[in-house]
């Protein structure tokens, strides 16, 4: 398929591109990026609404207390490792940028808790510059639909690959629709195929 199959199909599924993660501000759009690991979208909203509220800014959040911010996580799990990589990305977020969220992509991976992934997520969500997101949902998307050959351990092959594949110009729509479609369309298990819009044109239909 060419990348302009591959768009149009993504397409009718998601015309618009949106993110299950609520937040109001780049500030908490970041923060929630790095409370999604190794857990889902919905999880991190519930904990959210009450971490953001007792935490509105940077500066509230790099000098609350480690137990409080724990407790506000309990229920995502991981909650000592992830109270500490926030308060700790919040206090370089008012030591180094006056409480603003960087715009770039070296920037960002140097704050606590943030990898590639995060940074890309932030970029594109979160400022709108063109960044391609890898997570597990892309990463099997890609490779089922021929874009990549690797698997999902090379993330950053396969974040070139995708790079390679489609225009600069439809990265941010693509990071944000190819895990939707991986999440809701082109399941790991039992994907969707009767209702793809691929299912004429890729192997891996069944
Ligand atoms: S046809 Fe099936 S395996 Fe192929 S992209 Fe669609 S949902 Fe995924």
């Amino acid at each position: 398929m060419t990348n302009q199959e591959v768009l149009q199909g993504l397409k009718q599924h998601f015309p618009k591109p949106y993110t299950d993660l609520e937040f109001k501000s780049v500030y908490e759009l970041l923060i929630a990026v790095i409370l999604s690991a190794q857990t889902t979208d919905k999880k991190v909203n519930q904990v959210t609404k009450e971490l953001f509220a007792k935490y509105p800014t940077p500066l509230d959040l790099a000098y609350a207390s480690l137990e409080d911010v724990q407790s506000c996580l309990q229920y995502l799990g991981m909650q000592k490792q992830k109270s500490k990589s926030i308060t700790q990305c919040a206090q370089t977020l008012v030591q180094e940028y006056n409480q603003q969220v960087p715009d770039s992509l070296e920037a960002l991976i140097k704050l606590a808790g943030v990898g590639r992934k995060t940074a890309s997520a932030v970029l594109v969500k979160g400022f709108n510059k063109p960044a391609i997101v890898v997570d597990t949902h892309a990463a099997r998307v890609a490779k089922r639909l021929g874009i990549t050959e690797h698997e999902k351990v090379k993330a950053e092959k396969i974040e070139e690959d995708l790079k390679r594949f489609f225009k600069k110009e439809d990265w941010c729509y693509i990071s944000q629709v190819i895990v939707l479609f991986g999440r809701y369309i082109c399941l790991a298990r039992k994907p969707l195929c009767f209702e793809c819009a691929f299912i004429h044109s890729c192997e891996y239909a069944s």
